[in-house]
C-alpha cells in the first residue's frame, strides 16, 4: 500500500472548481489508469473535469472534452492514452504558452494536470512560472528517468515486456549456442536496461551509467569479450548482452560489428516500440491510480508547479523546477548487483 503524502502548509487559497488533464510526450502503459483516477477523484471532489486531446498541441487548438465517470470506464487495463499525445514545437515559445493560459482561463478551467516526462514538465513549469496558471505533473514515462520519484507510470510494464522478450530470445540463444545483443529503450538512462539485465539473467549490460562516476568499470568491447570468454570457459556457450539504446540510434549494431571483427557471431535484436505499448501491469495501474488521485488532492490543497511522485512507498511532491534541472541518479547497488550476478 502506498502511504498518503504529508501535506505541509497550504500555498494558495484560490478555490478550484474545474480541472483539465492532458497526456504529453511519449505514451506509457498506465497513463489511462492515471487519467481515470484524475477524473473519478475530481468528480468525487465535485469538480468539473475536462480532458485535453493531443497534449499541448490539442490545448492550443482548443481540443477539449468534458469527462464524466463513464468516459473513463473500461480503460484501466488499456495501454497508450485515450486522450492521445503529441509533441508540440510551438510550446517552446513563451508567447504560445501565454496564449495557452488565456485559453484555459477563457474555458473556466482553474488548474491543469500534465501526465508525461521531463519535457512535458519543462513546458508545465514554464507555463506556471510565466502565467501563474496552476499545474501538477504526474510522471508518465517508461524510462523512469525522472528525479523526485522512485518510480514512473509505465516503467514496470516496459521492464516486464522486455524480460518476456529476453526469455524467448534465450531459448534461441541456448539452442544455437549464440551471443545475442538485445537493445532496450531508455534514451540516455539505463534504468530499464539495469532491471531487465537483473530480471532476465543477462550476462553483460551496456549502459551509460556504468563508469568511473559510479566507481564501476564501463562496458567496453574488451570487457564484453572477457565476460563471454569467462562464461565459455565454464561451458556456457550462449550469452545475452543488454544494451541501453543511448542518445543516438545504432549503438547495438555498431557493437555487433565490433564483436564480429573479433571473431564472434552475435545476433542483434532491437526491442524498440513493443516496450511502449501493451496492457499495464498491476503495479503500474496501482501507482497511476494513487498519483492521479493525489494530483487532484494537491491542487485542492493549493499546491502547484510540482510533481506528485512516490518515494519509499510514500506519495511525495517535488517542485517541477527541481525535477527538470536534476538528473536522476541510478543506485550504485543496482549496478553492482547486475555486474555481480552477470559474471
Ligand atoms: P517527454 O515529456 O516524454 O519527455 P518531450 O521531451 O518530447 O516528451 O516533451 C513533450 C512536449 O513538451 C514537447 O513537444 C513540448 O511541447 C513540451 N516541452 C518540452 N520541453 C519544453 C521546454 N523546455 N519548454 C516548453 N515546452 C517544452
Amino acid at each position: 500500500m502506498i502511504k498518503p503524502p504529508k501535506f505541509k502548509n497550504k500555498r494558495s487559497t484560490k478555490k478550484i472548481k474545474s480541472i483539465a488533464v492532458l497526456t504529453s510526450g511519449g505514451d506509457a502503459p498506465g497513463m489511462n489508469a492515471a487519467i481515470r483516477a484524475v477524473v473519478r477523484y475530481g468528480l468525487h471532489a465535485k469538480l468539473h473535469v475536462y480532458g485535453i486531446l493531443r497534449g499541448y498541441r490539442g490545448l492550443l487548438e482548443g481540443q477539449l472534452v468534458s469527462l464524466d465517470r463513464s468516459s473513463v470506464a473500461n480503460i484501466v487495463q488499456r495501454g497508450g492514452t485515450i486522450l492521445k499525445t503529441s509533441r508540440c514545437e510551438s510550446f517552446f515559445k513563451r508567447s504560445v504558452r501565454r496564449e495557452a493560459a488565456h485559453l484555459l482561463v477563457r474555458k473556466r478551467i482553474d488548474a491543469l494536470v500534465v501526465i508525461g516526462g521531463d519535457g512535458s514538465f519543462a513546458g508545465a513549469h514554464a507555463l506556471e512560472r510565466e502565467t501563474g496558471f496552476p499545474v501538477i505533473g504526474i510522471p508518465g514515462t517508461i524510462d523512469n528517468d525522472i528525479p523526485g520519484t522512485d518510480d514512473t507510470v509505465g516503467f514496470d510494464t516496459a521492464v516486464n515486456t522486455a524480460i518476456e522478450a529476453i526469455d524467448r530470445i534465450r531459448d534461441t540463444a541456448n539452442s544455437h549456442d549464440r551471443l545475442f545483443l538485445v537493445e532496450v529503450m531508455g534514451r540516455n538512462s539505463g534504468f530499464i536496461a539495469a532491471q531487465v539485465a537483473i530480471g532476465g539473467g543477462a550476462e553483460t549490460i551496456v549502459i551509460p551509467q556504468l563508469g568511473p562516476q559510479n566507481g564501476l568499470s564501463p562496458s567496453t568491447v574488451e570487457t564484453i569479450c572477457q565476460n563471454v570468454n569467462q562464461g565459455m570457459r565454464r561451458g556456457k556457450l550462449s550469452s545475452i548482452i543488454i544494451v541501453a539504446e543511448g542518445p543516438k540510434p545504432g549503438l547495438t549494431l555498431e557493437l555487433a560489428k565490433k564483436l564480429e571483427k573479433r571473431g564472434y557471431s552475435p545476433r542483434a535484436c532491437i526491442l524498440g516500440h513493443i516496450q511502449r505499448g501493451g496492457v499495464p501491469t498491476g503495479h503500474d495501474r496501482f501507482l497511476a491510480s494513487h498519483l492521479g488521485a493525489y494530483s487532484v488532492e494537491a491542487l485542492l490543497r493549493g499546491y502547484s508547479n510540482c510533481m506528485v511522485g512516490v518515494s519509499e512507498n510514500q506519495v511525495t511532491f517535488t517542485p517541477l523546477k527541481e525535477v527538470i534541472r536534476k538528473q536522476k541518479p541510478m543506485s550504485r547497488e543496482t549496478l553492482q548487483l547486475a555486474e555481480i550476478l552477470a559474471t
